[in-house]
């Protein structure tokens, strides 16, 4: 496994961008929908009679709400979720094999749903809007278990003001740099037994540097934390507030945290590469609102719904067709050729390496 300077999934997000940079709106206008989007099948069948929805959601909760409502009112369906992290979420999902109580599991990246697949949690679905795909053979299950709804990378957000109180410290550049004698105690990530963030921080680690010296690198990085948190995208916020010098997190959440919250932060990636996320979509095994499910996800796969995402403060890059990018640069960052079957196949066993070997799942921030 190495390093591309782009992987073909990112120049394909980018000729889309390309293609459609001639109607971009300056960056702080609400998302542009490409003029002819691609086939959207969203139309509520006639013959749908569930009346509510109940949807596992792992973005952030402003997105959940967000998608929520703007759900509630095109289908007039009710939703209810909860928002979990993914390792949470997968736990829940395993724990309810039997008894489903969610009909969809909607973010997170997607090696928990190559985990869940590979547990017989998941329900094949053939969409009509598989068609919107920008890269079907990256972004979809072979079997239609799982798919694609958003691609982000992981970056480093540094506080600034700690910067200035630290003269002839940089922000780190590299994986190398997290390991530096000023960031002892100063680095925060979220656990991966609890977090995909966290998770997908740990295979970009094993998948840059072989396994052998990849784990010795996470027993290093185990040695710089501060403290681990349970959601992903907490340790931007907590760097923010100054309660540790850099976060490993989604670089969506640390121009959110930068822009929205204006916490003081500069946002820097790995230079030998870093990894990158295709957040999923799932719909639960013997769900008891399925036809309302089915309707969710044909819907999570339109221009209209992942132009949405802005809107709820969420940066993602979409996966389908006809979207405007809100954050191109982004994407434009030295990419590993992240192996997302490999990293879902051995997710657990690598999960309960991390936590039996080098960081107890113990006293996380929440
Ligand atoms: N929240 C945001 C904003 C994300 O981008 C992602 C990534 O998919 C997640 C949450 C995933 O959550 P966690 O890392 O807590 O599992």
């Amino acid at each position: 496994m190495f390093t591309r300077r782009v992987s073909s999934l990112m120049i394909l997000v980018l000729m889309a961008v390309a293609i459609l940079s001639a109607c971009a709106p300056a960056a702080t206008e609400p998302p542009a929908v490409a003029t002819e989007p691609p086939v959207a099948a969203t139309e509520a069948p006639v013959e749908i009679t569930d009346t509510e929805l109940n949807v596992l959601c792992t973005p952030q909760e402003q997105w959940c709400q967000g998608m929520k409502q703007e759900f509630e009112a095109k289908y007039g369906i009710t939703v209810n979720y909860v928002r979990m992290s993914s390792g949470e979420a997968l736990a829940r999902v395993q724990a309810e094999k039997d008894n489903p109580q969610f009909d969809i599991w909607w973010g997170g990246p997607i090696d928990s749903f190559v985990a869940a697949k590979g547990e017989g949690l998941l329900e094949a679905y053939d969409s009509p809007n598989y068609v919107n795909l920008i890269d079907p053979v990256k972004m979809k299950d072979v079997d239609n278990q799982w798919v694609g709804i958003y691609v982000g990378t992981l970056g480093f957000a540094t506080n600034t003001d700690w910067l200035a109180e630290n003269p002839g410290v940089e922000a780190p550049t590299s994986w190398d740099e997290l390991l530096r004698p000023e960031f002892k105690g100063q680095v925060m990530v979220a656990h991966p037994s609890s977090s995909g963030t966290s998770y997908t921080a740990l295979a970009t680690v094993l998948q840059l540097r072989g396994e052998e010296a990849g784990w010795e690198y996470l027993k290093q990085y185990a040695g710089q934390m501060a403290q681990y948190t349970k959601s992903g995208a907490a340790p931007a916020k907590f760097v923010g507030q100054g309660e540790a010098a850099v976060a490993i997190v989604f670089s969506h959440d640390i121009v959110n945290e930068i822009e929205n919250n204006k916490m003081p932060l500069v946002l820097t990636f790995p230079e030998e590469g870093t990894g990158y996320e295709i957040g999923g979509m799932g719909l639960i095994k013997g769900a008891k609102n399925m036809q309302a499910a089915k309707l969710w996800f044909d819907w999570a796969l339109t221009p209209e719904a992942q132009a949405l995402g802005p809107v709820y403060a969420a940066y993602q890059a979409p996966t389908v067709k006809g979207v405007e990018l809100s954050r191109p640069e982004l994407l434009e960052v030295n990419l590993i050729d992240y192996d997302f079957i490999w990293a879902g196949e051995h997710k657990t066993e690598f999960v309960d390496k991390f936590t039996n070997e080098i960081a107890p799942a113990e006293n996380l921030k929440e």
